[in-house]
């Protein structure tokens, strides 16, 4: 009996594993013909100063507009991405947009908004990001510190010298640094300052529980001192609820991006917000 159930269970285990495999075959497939088919899109998550409530920017998220599947999230297909390496052509297409997208909100009388930008590792490890980011900004003409390019801790852990000249040259370029994730990684505070990092992104997972959680609560409080003594700021992300925005201001985080604020938005539906925001302020 317990042979026969062990025998089904696997049966059930390959077929799935047949099907997921299958899925990744018509996603990456699929992928591949998204940037031509211009099935990618950027939507954009509002950024605010929790002292003035200030809109400052927004983070530029990918989203995919399948045709069978409707609007994918990065869940969805960033696995696929990265481990393809279509990561590279589309993270080149991501770069470009934002910064067109951030040229747009200047032009419409929206100064001095930033526009956030996501990497993947894989991005990282080729030799040419220098180039691309240049490119980006020179074909654009967006002005250099508009962009902050957000990395994850574990990519800090790469300590190859040409690593080191990447991000060395980017900070000469006059583009900002920001850790995404931050306390969900393998934190060496040292590498902070090493590699010249402007700012923090507290991880939702912290954040969203500092109402409730104590220990939560001392460690957001901890990451904002620590940032604060080496001269970093800090964005704390996920925050859904007035009670976390109102903590996080008495503890002097800085930034604050959440559902709370808005959810990613289309772009021209951000550039509403934007005006909106600005007309109150
Ligand atoms: P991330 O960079 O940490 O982005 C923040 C994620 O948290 C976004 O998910 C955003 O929609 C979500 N979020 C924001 N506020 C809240 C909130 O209040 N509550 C909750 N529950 N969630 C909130 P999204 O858009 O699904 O992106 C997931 C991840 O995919 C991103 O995490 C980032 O690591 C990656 N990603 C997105 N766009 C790109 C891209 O262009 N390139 C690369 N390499 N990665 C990207
Ligand atoms: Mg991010
Ligand atoms: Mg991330
Ligand atoms: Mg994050």
């Amino acid at each position: 009996q317990a042979k026969k159930a062990g025998r089904n269970t696997h049966i059930v285990h390959q077929a799935d594993m047949a099907s997921d495999n299958h899925d990744r075959l018509d996603i990456e497939q699929a992928l591949r013909h998204a940037i031509a088919r211009d099935e990618l899109e950027l939507f954009y998550q509002p950024i605010i100063a929790l002292r003035g409530d200030r809109l400052i920017g927004a983070e530029a998220l990918l989203r995919w507009r399948h045709p069978e599947y409707g609007l994918l999230g990065p869940d969805r297909f960033m696995d696929v991405a990265e481990q393809s390496g279509l990561i590279v052509e589309i993270g080149e297409w991501v770069l470009g947009q934002a910064c067109r997208e951030a040229v747009r909100w200047q032009t419409e009388g929206l100064e001095g908004l930033g526009v956030s930008v996501n990497l993947s590792a894989v991005q990282l490890r080729r030799n040419n990001l220098e180039t691309v980011v240049a490119d980006a900004l020179a074909s654009t003409g967006l002005g250099a510190a508009m962009l902050e390019l957000e990395l994850t801790e574990s990519m800090l852990l790469e300590k190859s010298d040409q690593f080191l000249q990447l991000l060395r040259s980017l900070k000469q370029m006059g583009v900002k640094l920001a850790i995404d994730d931050f306390g969900t990684g393998y934190s060496n505070l040292s590498y902070l300052q090493r590699f010249q990092v402007d700012r923090l992104k507290i991880d939702k997972s912290f954040v969203s529980q500092i109402g409730s959680n104590e220990q939560n609560r001392a460690i957001v409080t901890a990451v904002i001192q620590m940032a604060h003594s080496l001269k970093l700021e800090v964005t704390a992300e996920g925050i859904e609820h007035q009670l976390v925005q109102r903590i996080l201001t008495s503890l002097g985080c800085d930034h604050a991006q959440g559902y709370l604020f808005s959810r990613p938005v289309e772009a021209d539906r951000f550039l509403e917000f934007a005006k909106a925001h600005s007309s109150i302020a």
